[in-house]
């Protein structure tokens, strides 16, 4: 049995992991490099050598069961760290830490704290969120805590996840979202990562895959053959390539484009955001204590991530901070444009934020993909993709399965494809 898989992001990996020693496994990634969203830059250091860094900020969360335990499994636990990861909104001119119910209370009216605890207490007593799939967030919330927990506390958080999608997004999601990220303790919440970068796993996975006897090679699917209602192979950079199973991990758009037939008929309509996200290795750091700034102000960018405020400087031996904008419009300013203006428009709202910002930049890298996130809006819940077709041999995991809802993630990615596989009969 041959198996072919389009995407060595993490879902395509983790489906390849799994198969079986003896089956022929062959992961096909487009890019010179795996890992998909999850990929690295390898920057040089400022003394010597050269370390990795996520091209989009990752840090994981102490629900990422599978997660953590792919990563003690391939012997790489040592490297797992958990880290307080401060949060701070950018209002009124400053910056508010929001990690605490102390710092919840002195940033936000009293009236507002009062309300937003109340909101918390019912979405956690929602045990069945799929009457919710048809509802916005944003009606939920002014319903239930009002308009002033909405603009102070939601509005901002929602811009840095979805961007001009921000008023789509569903009850559901959010109330899903709720239940795993409100328990934060008194201190505020802690987060995973791997010192050296996650690109250590990426590796390590194509490693083992290819000590199995897999492949994990480059090349752009431009077609999947299916004839009679059964997969027959697949063109790779024009040249057809026979199989009996395909695994497919990109986004159900750039599927419909390479197949004939409609898998799953007129259900694949996930819709999906963009990201531009800016890496700048800086002199100094810029905010004191906060890693993750939500902004209230009207800026090109949703989030500024000072990494460096999370994982010690003393790792790259230079200041690293992460400017980050969700899209939707492919011929949008952040997409189409080329890269220098972006960050030129980047910087025009860094210095509206932190006056001086444009002196302590060393250098830059950008990062823009169109399909790096599902729009969770209303009605996605009746959306997701199933990971077996109805095409004999053709399966899908990826960030449009039940395991990456209510949230896209490494572990979602990675149970995705553990399922595909598990689903395969394997
Ligand atoms: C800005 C951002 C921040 C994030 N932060 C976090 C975080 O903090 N924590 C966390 O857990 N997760 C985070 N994630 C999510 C996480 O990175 C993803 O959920 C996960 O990596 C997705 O893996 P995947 O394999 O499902 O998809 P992808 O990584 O998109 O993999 C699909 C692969 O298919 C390849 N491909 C596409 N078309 C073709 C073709 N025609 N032929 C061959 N190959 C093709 C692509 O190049 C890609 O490598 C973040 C993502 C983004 C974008």
């Amino acid at each position: 049995m041959k198996t072919v898989i389009i995407g060595g992001g993490l879902a395509g990996l983790a489906a390849a992991y799994k198969l079986p020693a003896g089956e022929e496994v062959v992961v096909i990634e487009k890019e010179p490099q795996a890992g998909g969203m999850a990929s690295s830059y390898s920057i040089k250091a400022p003394n010597s050598g050269s370390y990795n860094i996520e091209k989009y900020y990752h840090h994981i969360f102490a629900g990422d069961k599978e997660l953590i335990s792919l990563i003690e499994e391939l012997g790489l636990g040592g490297r797992l760290e958990w880290l307080r990861g401060s949060t701070g909104y950018f209002f009124g001119g400053n910056i508010h830490p929001m990690n605490t119910p102390v710092e919840i209370l002195k940033a936000l009216p009293l009236m507002d704290v009062a309300r937003l605890t109340w909101l918390v207490l019912k979405a956690k007593s929602i045990k069945d969120t799929a009457p919710f799939d048809d509802i916005t967030a944003k009606e939920w919330i002014i319903n239930t805590a009002g308009e002033s927990v909405y603009n102070n506390f939601f509005l901002p958080l929602l811009s840095s996840k979805f961007g001009e999608n921000k008023e789509r997004v569903s009850a559901a999601w959010l109330l899903g979202r709720v239940r795993i990220r409100s328990n934060r303790g008194t201190k505020g919440e802690r987060l995973g990562y791997m010192r050296g970068g996650f690109n250590a796993l990426i590796e390590k996975m194509t490693d083992n895959i290819r000590n199995k006897g897999g492949y994990v090679i480059q090349g752009n699917v431009s077609r999947i053959e299916v004839a009679a209602g059964s997969v027959r192979g697949l063109t790779v950079d024009g040249k057809l390539i026979r199989c009996d199973r395909i695994i497919s991990t990109v986004s159900p758009h750039t599927l419909k484009k390479i197949i004939d037939v409609q898998p799953l008929g007129p259900d694949m309509n996930i819709s999906y955001q963009g990201t531009a996200c800016a890496l700048f290795g800086l002199k100094e750091k810029v905010m004191e204590d906060v890693y993750w700034l939500n902004i209230k102000e009207d800026v090109p960018f949703g989030a500024v991530i000072e990494h460096t405020n999370f994982i010690p400087v003393s790792d790259y031996g230079e200041h690293l901070m992460y400017v980050t904008s969700y899209f939707q419009d492919p011929g949008c300013v952040l997409f189409k444009s080329g890269e220098e203006d972006v960050i030129e428009l980047y910087l025009g709202g860094l210095e509206k934020l932190f006056p001086g910002f444009r002196k302590k930049v060393k250098w830059w890298r950008l990062r823009r993909d169109m399909d790096t996130a599902p729009v969770y809006e209303t009605g996605y819940g009746k959306k997701v993709l199933p990971y077996k077709t109805n095409i004999k041999g053709l399966y899908l995991a990826g960030m449009f399965s039940e395991a990456n809802y209510p949230e896209r993630s490494m572990n979602g990615s990675i149970v995705a494809g553990f399922r595909c596989a598990e689903t395969m009969g394997l």
